[in-house]
């Protein structure tokens, strides 16, 4: 730790590997009190309406003989809690919904298999994305991951956060000054990737694209959400190699991995076969680790796979 501009900064980061996260959200992270709603078999051969939770939803996603979407509406109506309205970020059912989730959390509640390693990202300062089948405006999350940082963190842990966040912009972007914090920490967001997949904007990126665009105008409806999780991992390690290469991070040829993290074993199966046919061919450097995390038991989630070189040279 050294003092630089009246700060502290950890100009130890300088000393990292480069490993970075992809978060699903939903049950992975936090447990949401939002609710899909369905229609589902009676004993009595009628289909009423059922609403579930997101956890219950993975489960039975595919169970087309018993849940249906509403005849009424569809899915617009069966996911319309997770979309945005128009006006105020701070009445979006989003950011209600992640404050409900934090209260729980503060008062006991077991967090997502995933929470404690979202807690270390930021304390480290490492740059993340969030990929959720949601449809919100990618500053909602944005917004969410703030309210996060401010629930979930002690101060001591924000702190140390902020001199991380200082470390990497003095060794990566040769800063010898700093902004407030509040400035350092918008830097910071602003460089990590919030993908909600079924928002318009993100959609009309994937309808657009060369290889994805094609490939999601002929995709079921329960395949849709899995294209377009690897549309937004694929646009994650893209970012990140720019990142590096802009920063001449690349140079240091230091191990970079990916950890991609889901509740959803649908997403998780489709994930790693996406990562071993394409992006370990493409990012043949690229450390990919896949976490399953369905079994809420298990902390962390089970490693499923492991693709890339592990062994680069000079290593
Ligand atoms: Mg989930």
């Amino acid at each position: 730790m050294r003092v630089i501009d009246g700060r502290r900064v950890n100009t130890q980061v300088a000393g990292r590997d480069f490993k970075y996260y992809v978060f699903d959200w939903d049950d992975n992270i936090l447990h949401m009190p939002t609710r899909i709603y369905l229609e589902k078999l009676c004993d009595d051969g009628v289909w009423r309406p059922a609403s579930v939770s997101t956890s219950t939803y993975s489960l039975v996603r595919g169970d087309s003989a018993h849940y249906r979407l509403p005849r009424n509406g569809g899915r617009a109506a069966a996911f319309r809690d997770f979309q945005d309205v128009p006006g105020d970020i701070a009445n979006q059912s989003f950011i209600r919904d992640t404050k409900a989730a934090l209260r729980r959390i503060a008062a006991g509640e077991t967090p997502g298999p995933s929470f404690e390693t979202m807690r270390k990202t930021l304390r480290e300062g490492r740059i993340f994305a969030i990929v959720t089948a949601r449809g919100h405006a990618p500053e909602t999350i944005r917004e969410a991951v703030r309210l996060f940082i401010d629930s979930a963190l002690t101060p001591a842990e924000r702190e140390e956060m902020m001199a991380n966040l200082r470390g990497y912009r003095w060794w990566l972007d040769n800063r010898t000054t700093f902004g407030t914090d509040a400035e350092e920490l918008d830097y910071y967001l602003s460089m990590c990737r919030y993908h909600a997949v079924t928002s318009p904007g993100f959609k009309e990126r994937m309808a657009d694209d060369a290889d994805f665009g094609a490939r999601v105008a002929a995709a079921t409806s329960e395949r849709r959400p899995e294209l377009a999780k690897e549309f937004a991992i694929r646009d994650f390690v893209e970012h990140l190699v720019h990142m590096l290469e802009r920063t001449g991070g690349l140079e240091l040829r230091r191990p970079m991995s990916v950890g991609f993290s889901d509740d959803d074993s649908g997403n998780v199966n489709a994930v790693s076969e996406y990562i071993r046919d394409e992006l370990a061919r493409r990012f043949g450097s690229v450390k990919f680790v896949v976490y399953d995390t369905s079994d809420a038991s298990l902390a962390n989630g089970r490693k499923v796979t492991v693709a890339g070189q592990l062994d680069l040279p000079g290593f």
